[in-house]
């Protein structure tokens, strides 16, 4: 089996507060869940990256009622309910390695990430999915730094105080509003003094542009697929493609239909040749240097029955290999070029 290094999962949110679970049930095979333990061991996932996503009443409402022909800004997330619900959410994700008897750990930095990918370590690294939790004097910054904060989306589908994020309009352009605030720019230097890495899915093609200008580091969409093949905003250009691949960064493949399918459709019938159609889109305009997985896993719900959870790296794998890729791509795009791209960044 392969070894996957993935570069977004929504798996804490199925713990309380947030979710319904208590984090026990990480260690087992549990219902209505795409990521515990059991299911990593099973489809070769040896780490990723874990999102604090902060999943607030007005999104939640925005999200239930949103109606594709008739597409509305997201409301902002409050400040204030994002600091506490990201405190919990890292707890939990601390919580979870403590309880793991040394078969999980939080990673800090590129040595410890490779020591527990060789001795079979599952290996975390916090994630924030939009900026929400962290204040305009960036004070929160350096506390969930020194709380292992090592990768940041800079926002999620939503404004806040640092840039917008992209809605969920189908067929529409990434370019939907305006870039980085003054506060967003800061952020953003402040990230690559502090070597965190800063993430473009979501962002908005304005910001995307802002954080090339801005930032020194490799560019990073963690979970965005080619927009090329399924005109999603929440995908990336042929321009984007060629400003990841020339700063040495990477796009993952996400495994989500609406960003997958021509039609920009959830439906879950959709097939393996759809996530293997992007990957070889993205390799053949960036490299295979630059292709990594960031699935999305987290809602079973949204999830193809072909990548339904955890279990189905290996799958996918399998496909790229059956379309040609051989051992050593495969590696890359498992994980090699998301060890790359964090060592380049944390060093
Ligand atoms: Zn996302």
């Amino acid at each position: 089996m392969i070894p996957v290094f993935d570069g977004h999962n929504d798996a804490l949110l199925h713990y309380a507060p947030a979710g319904p679970a208590p984090i026990e049930e990480f260690f087992t095979r549990g219902e209505d869940v795409c990521l515990d333990l059991p299911r990593a061991r099973e489809g070769g996932l040896a780490g990723g990256l874990f999102a604090v996503f902060i999943k607030d009443d007005a999104t939640m409402a925005a999200l239930t009622s949103f109606d594709p022909a008739n597409p509305t800004a997201m409301p902002a997330a409050d400040p204030t309910y994002a600091c506490a619900a990201a405190m919990a959410m890292v707890a939990n994700l601390y919580r979870i390695a403590a309880a793991s008897n040394g078969q999980a750990e939080v990673v800090r930095d590129h040595a410890e990430l490779v020591r527990c990918l060789e001795a079979g370590v599952f290996a975390m690294v916090l994630h924030f999915e939009g900026a929400e939790p962290i204040d305009t004097d960036l004070h929160a910054l350096e506390v969930f730094y020194q709380a292992g904060l090592r990768s940041l989306g800079l926002v999620w589908s939503r404004p806040n105080a640092f840039a917008c994020g992209v809605p969920f309009d189908f067929p529409h352009s990434p370019d939907t509003g305006p870039g980085l605030t003054a506060a967003g720019e800061a952020l953003v230097r402040a990230c690559n003094r502090l070597r965190i890495l800063v993430d473009l899915s979501h962002l908005n093609e304005k910001g995307f542009w802002d954080v090339a200008r801005i930032s020194g580091a490799p560019l990073v969409a963690s979970h965005s697929n080619a927009w090329a093949l399924c005109k999603s905003p929440r995908n990336l250009t042929d321009r984007q493609l060629d400003a990841i691949r020339n700063t040495g960064g990477l796009a993952g493949l996400n495994v989500l239909p609406a960003f997958l399918r021509e039609d920009g459709k959830r439906v879950k019938a959709t097939p393996m040749s759809d996530l293997v159609r992007h990957i070889e889109y993205m390799v053949e305009r960036m490299g295979i240097d630059h292709v990594g997985i960031g699935a999305d896993l987290g809602v079973p719900s949204y999830m193809p029955d072909v990548f339904h959870d955890a279990t189905c790296y290996a799958p996918l794998m399998d496909a790229l290999s059956a379309r040609g890729f051989d051992a050593p791509a495969l590696a890359k795009i498992a994980r090699e070029n998301w060890l790359r791209v964090l060592r380049e960044t944390w060093r």
